[in-house]
């Protein structure tokens, strides 16, 4: 063989044994996209030094990707470990996981359609869990809070004396009944659930959940009795609003990755 075609090979055997490596790193983008989630969540508010959000592994629906317990700011790919529905975590090898991945574990064990979940303590959502009015969709960008956003009471599942955080397995299968078949739910002194069916659309509801309760407050505060998007137009607007997702979702992780 001459010297270009010897290279020729050389570069095709390379090629060759980095075929399965590729295979196996698949999900990496996904990956990606959840280090760019958890950035996002915290440069747009939603999540503070506390909140977390996960995905359902892509390639193995009995599995699921969380960072380890750490702020979402600062979270890189190297920070996310794997976990079973159980919330075992599989590869933590000394690393810490959040006291609330159960949330996430619960969620997907009891939703298949779920791919991804955030759990924030937003402040404009808080007063819902505590009140008796109902956070509504107050407008389009919210229609997928639907007929209203359910409120977890921990103190059916967990009694009248937990310290309000969903650290094992039976209260985040009490969180996922609450939730049923929406995609928020609050819970009461404490924060909210917000699910979607990529990482990109959970993020966005965290964000417009956030947005629709500060609306609402205010709208409540001016008196009068506010009108929220009836059935048919929350059905409708999530429709259309579900196909602009990944406007935002451009905008923010540019915004996120800027110094
Ligand atoms: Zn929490």
């Amino acid at each position: 063989m001459d010297r270009p075609l010897f290279l020729l090979g050389v570069l095709a055997a390379s090629f060759a044994a980095a075929a399965p490596a590729r295979a196996a790193d698949a999900p990496v983008a996904t990956i990606d996209d959840l280090v760019a989630a958890n950035r996002i969540l915290a440069h747009e508010n939603v999540v503070d030094g506390f909140g977390h959000v996960s995905a359902r592994d892509p390639q193995n629906a009995n599995q699921y990707w969380l960072s380890r317990s750490m702020a979402p700011a600062l979270v890189t790919a190297a920070d996310i470990l794997t976990y079973d529905l159980d919330s075992n975590a599989l590869n933590a090898t000394g690393r810490t996981s959040f006291l609330e991945r159960f949330i996430h574990g619960a969620i997907y064990k009891a939703r298949p359609d779920v791919k991804a979940v955030v759990h924030a303590h937003t402040p404009a959502v808080i007063p819902f869990g505590v009140s008796t009015v109902k956070l509504q969709p107050v407008f389009h960008l919210a229609s997928f809070i639907g007929a209203g956003a359910p409120v977890f009471e921990i103190r059916d599942a967990g009694g009248p004396a937990t310290d309000l955080l969903v650290k094992t397995n039976p209260l985040g299968d009490a969180l996922a009944r609450t939730l049923g078949s929406a995609n928020i739910a609050l819970m009461r002194g404490h924060g909210m659930v917000v699910v979607g069916t990529s990482i990109p659309e959970a993020v966005f509801r965290a964000y417009y959940t956030g947005q629709d309760a500060q609306l609402q407050s205010e709208a409540l505060r001016l008196g009068g009795r506010p009108t929220y998007l009836n059935a048919e137009e929350a059905s409708n607007a999530s429709q259309t609003v579900t196909g602009l997702i990944d406007r935002a979702w451009q905008l923010w992780k540019r915004a996120a990755a800027s110094p």
